[in-house]
């Protein structure tokens, strides 16, 4: 029998590999099948280890915003290359990477370098528990920050005032300082903040959720969130891993206009290299150490090679805003090219759009939070991811993700795209 050479490497890294992926949604557990073996990429394209080509709408899940293997951001690297790229010790990429943060994001006064979203959400939270004296911390179901033990936390029963491990290997200690509240839902926080009151330390959100398929902030949400942080001396914290550098040269927080105490970064920030960051007002980032006593560190923090990715990303964005009116272009051509398609089908699922990201939901009810999210119908989303697959087009594959686009989609991929579409919609039905 002739396997295919992605066959052949999924079972030899199954053997050696937890589930022969190094992060769980790579292994198409949600859409089934095996998963493809990425071989190179180059503008809005991949190719795998069989030379298979797919349009595809991941872009590494959000950081390759300019398209794959972009030039400028290539040649930048190579300029380290001669100097050697790892001295454990200060280096001015560095300095231009806080400035050109702190002046793209007016929120963060001061930043701290790390080499993950993981990393920079972990340790936003420590600082704003060693800032307020306080243990508990606010998350919202659905959200995602990363895999550190206190953001891997259910509501379970007793809600109200701690929450339940959602992994093995969390301990009910840690999840006795996480609380779940609903997005969109207020109420949900207020009677939290309430039940737990001068506990809370800070409240932790994606201002525009993307890890539950993409949920925006229904109006007046964030700014109620803001001012139930004000009134009860919680740190706020935005995640935007995902969101920052994308939905906006700021963020969410310049898109909506709402500041946040402190935010997360990573993703686009190292334009395809392990880059986080963590910042936000002087006062509370001055107690990190050695500023301050709230210890945090990292051998590899501020990598000369991550830096150059990331700074040219940066620079690039900052100099060229027409970058982020080209994504609404192109997120709109193709959202409104699929709804009109599930039209003239007769379909009416859900999509969840704002600039560059979006999610298909396979139900008609409006996705305003995890529970709704979780309705969708996820048997026909893996029938349509494959049937997209086979068409050329690859997707997030699970319903609970939102795609991200870059501006090397041409008009060309955007028609074979929505071709794909109709004709997967038809086999599907
Ligand atoms: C991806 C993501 C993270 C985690 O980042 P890693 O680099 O995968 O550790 C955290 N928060 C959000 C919102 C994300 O999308």
């Amino acid at each position: 029998m002739i396997t295919s050479i992605s066959q052949q490497l999924f079972e030899k890294a199954q053997s050696i590999i937890p589930g022969g992926v190094n992060s769980p949604v790579r292994a198409f557990k949600a859409v089934g099948g095996n998963p493809i073996f990425i071989k190179k990429a180059k503008g809005a394209c991949i190719y795998d280890e069989d030379n298979n080509k797919y349009i595809e709408l991941i872009n590494s899940w959000g950081p390759m915003i300019l398209g794959h293997a972009n030039e400028m951001i290539a040649e930048a690297m190579q300029q380290v290359l001669t100097d050697s790229w790892s001295f454990g010790a200060p280096t001015r990429r560095e300095v231009e990477m806080a400035e050109l943060i702190t002046e793209m994001m007016p929120s963060i006064e001061k930043v701290r370098l790390v080499n993950s979203g993981t990393e920079a959400c972990l340790s936003a939270v420590r600082v704003a528990r060693g800032f307020t004296n306080r243990e508990k911390i606010i998350k919202f179901a659905g959200c995602y920050h990363g895999h550190a033990d206190c953001f891997l936390i259910a509501a379970g029963s007793g809600a109200i005032t701690f929450g339940a491990p959602d992994s093995p290997g969390v301990t009910q200690g840690v999840a006795n300082d996480t609380l779940i509240a609903n997005y969109n839902d207020l109420v949900s926080v207020q009677n939290l903040v309430d039940a737990n009151k001068d506990k809370i330390a800070a409240i932790i959100i994606e201002p525009v959720a993307g890890n539950m398929g993409l949920v925006l902030p229904e109006k007046g949400f964030l700014e109620g969130l803001r001012n139930i942080c004000d009134k009860n001396g919680i740190v706020l914290i935005f995640d935007e891993v995902m969101t920052g550098f994308r939905l906006a040269k700021g963020g969410v927080q310049e898109r909506l206009n709402i500041k946040p105490d402190l935010t997360t970064l990573g993703k686009i920030i190292g334009g395809g290299l392990p880059v986080g960051a963590y910042g936000g007002k002087a006062e509370i980032m001055n107690c990190v150490a050695p500023a301050g006593k709230i210890y945090q560190a990292g051998t590899l923090s501020g990598n000369p090679l991550a830096m150059s990715a990331g700074l040219a990303m940066l620079n690039y964005l900052n100099e060229n805003p027409s970058v982020y009116q080209n994504l609404e272009n192109i997120g709109q051509k193709l959202v409104q090219g699929i709804q009109k398609i599930n039209q003239k089908l007769g379909l009416n699922y859900t999509i969840n759009s704002i600039g560059s990201m979006f999610t298909l939901f396979f139900t008609s009810e409006k996705i305003v939070d995890f529970g709704t999210a979780q309705r969708s119908d996820l048997v026909l989303f893996g029938k349509y991811f494959q049937s997209m697959l086979k068409r050329g087009v690859y997707l997030a594959p699970s319903q609970f993700e939102s795609l991200f686009l870059s501006i090397a989609l041409t008009q060309e991929d955007i028609d074979h795209i929505l071709y794909a579409h109709e004709a997967s919609m038809k086999e599907i039905i």
